[in-house]
């Protein structure tokens, strides 16, 4: 049963808004969180494919540069809250922690619901609520400089006041979790500035039938270029998947915010993949001249072999258009030449995005110029507070953005703890 007037009021109850409630904890202050869903975190509760990758062991520098320019808003925040206080904090609450390839962090159970689990149990220790099935569908002001929600709960509609809220809504990826962009609504009511939004980390879908051929394959230690018609934007090293409809994984994840930029802007899209990285093309020419003198009585197809992974082999085939079963002291110069190409340039066209119901995140957001990075309460409404995903600032895979949102969540929580006022 809801009070009619709280001193804080957090709105969602994902990592930021679990997090701004236990911080902003005060035995003085009546508080509530409110969420819409039947269950609290439920897009936490599938991160990490339900392991959750809770943060990254990097330094902060390279930590903030995972999330561009607009990482020196996270500055303050993270020298508040950072990787190794958010380890100890989960250890405190029961749910240690372990380090895995590339710094990241998972819980020791490999169960992401163990830390929603923990942040529960913390927040029933401190008696602070949680109003589930709550649905704040209005946000305002009003004369006494009162905030005034709308909430619904099945059929019933409240009104509710409160002397600060937070805003933790998330963003518009995968909206079957809760996750709807409300949050911007409800701070342009205010005047708020909502950047572009955007989905990313997003898989990219590709022209013809090669993901489909290549379905689930997943190839590590390779290069992806991006091009635009002959002008190369940018090359990342590491690991993707192909999917039924394209690509997806780590590094296409990542490059997917240049990606989803380029074709809203119209632009002519390829990638290139180097599945030889370590080698140039001169070394890689020497190698396949290696194995063709040395293997010269073997067929095709068995260079193929020791070359790539199975699920290529078929499709190289095809598009060189060279007989598998041709002995390899056939091979022409020329036919060497177009083998060295494809490893070294395998190409691909991008022809679109997934929409936001497969978008690990959302760009865009609340305007960084009109939230103190300090405190994380906006610079135009005093007592409004932003957490998570709502503000304009996503990182890469890899906990950067879980971090963010426990970060700033830790930081508006404290915040409003601090506001000394009574109800
Ligand atoms: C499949 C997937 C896997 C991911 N894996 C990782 C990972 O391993 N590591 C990582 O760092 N990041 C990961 N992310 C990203 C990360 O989960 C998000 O960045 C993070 O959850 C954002 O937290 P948040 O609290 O800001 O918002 P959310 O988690 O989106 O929570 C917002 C909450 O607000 C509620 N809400 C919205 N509107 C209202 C309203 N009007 N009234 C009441 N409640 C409302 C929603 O129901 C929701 O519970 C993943 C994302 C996805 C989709």
């Amino acid at each position: 049963m809801l009070e009619s007037h709280y001193h804080t009021v957090i709105i969602g109850a994902g990592p930021a808004g679990l997090m701004a409630g236990v911080e902003a904890f005060n035995p003085k202050h009546s508080i509530v969180i409110l969420e819409k869903m039947h269950k609290t975190g439920i897009k936490l509760r599938i991160s990490g494919k339900g392991r959750c990758n809770i943060t990254n062991e990097e330094d902060m520098q390279s930590f903030l540069n995972r999330f561009g320019k607009k990482g020196r808003f996270l500055k303050y925040a993270f020298s508040q809250f950072f990787n190794h206080d958010l380890l100890n904090y989960l250890n405190e609450m029961g749910v240690p922690t372990k380090l895995e390839r590339g710094g990241r962090y998972f819980p020791q159970s490999d169960r992401a619901t163990d830390i929603v689990e923990a942040f529960e149990k913390k927040l029933r220790e401190l008696k602070v609520p949680i109003a589930m099935k709550a649905h704040v569908t209005g946000l305002s002001r009003n004369n006494e400089g009162h905030f005034v929600l709308m909430v619904k709960q099945g059929a019933h509609e409240t009104q509710l006041l409160a002397d600060q809220v937070c805003i933790t809504c998330g963003g518009l990826g995968y909206p079957a979790t809760g996750s709807t962009g409300e949050g911007y609504s409800m701070a342009q009511t205010f005047g708020h500035t909502i950047v572009d939004t955007a989905p990313s980390l997003v898989p990219v879908l590709t022209a013809g039938d090669i993901a489909k051929r290549a379905q689930g394959l997943s190839l590590r230690n390779i290069s992806v270029s991006i091009w635009n018609d002959n002008k190369k934007e940018t090359e990342m090293f590491g690991e993707m998947m192909f999917t039924r409809k394209g690509l997806t994984g780590p590094i296409i994840l990542t490059l997917s915010e240049t990606l989803v930029a380029m074709l809203d802007s119209q632009k002519k899209v390829h990638i290139k993949i180097d599945l030889k990285p370590a080698l140039d093309h001169k070394k890689l020419d020497q190698r396949l001249l290696r194995e063709l003198s040395e293997n010269s009585k073997q067929n095709f197809r068995r260079l193929l072999k020791s070359l790539l992974p199975i699920k290529l082999i078929d499709l190289f085939v095809d598009l060189l258009e060279i007989d598998p079963e041709k002995k390899l002291h056939q091979i022409t110069g020329e036919e060497r030449k177009r083998l060295r190409m494809l490893l070294k340039e395998f190409p691909m066209d991008v022809i679109g995005h997934d929409s936001y119901d497969h978008a690990i995140v959302t760009s865009g957001g609340v305007s960084l110029k009109e939230i103190d990075p300090t405190t994380m309460e906006s610079k135009l409404v005093p007592r409004l507070y932003f957490a998570g995903e709502v503000i304009d600032v996503n990182g890469e895979t890899g906990g950067y953005n879980l971090t963010s949102s426990w970060s700033t969540g830790f930081l508006a929580g404290r915040s409003m703890r601090n506001h000394d006022l009574e109800v």
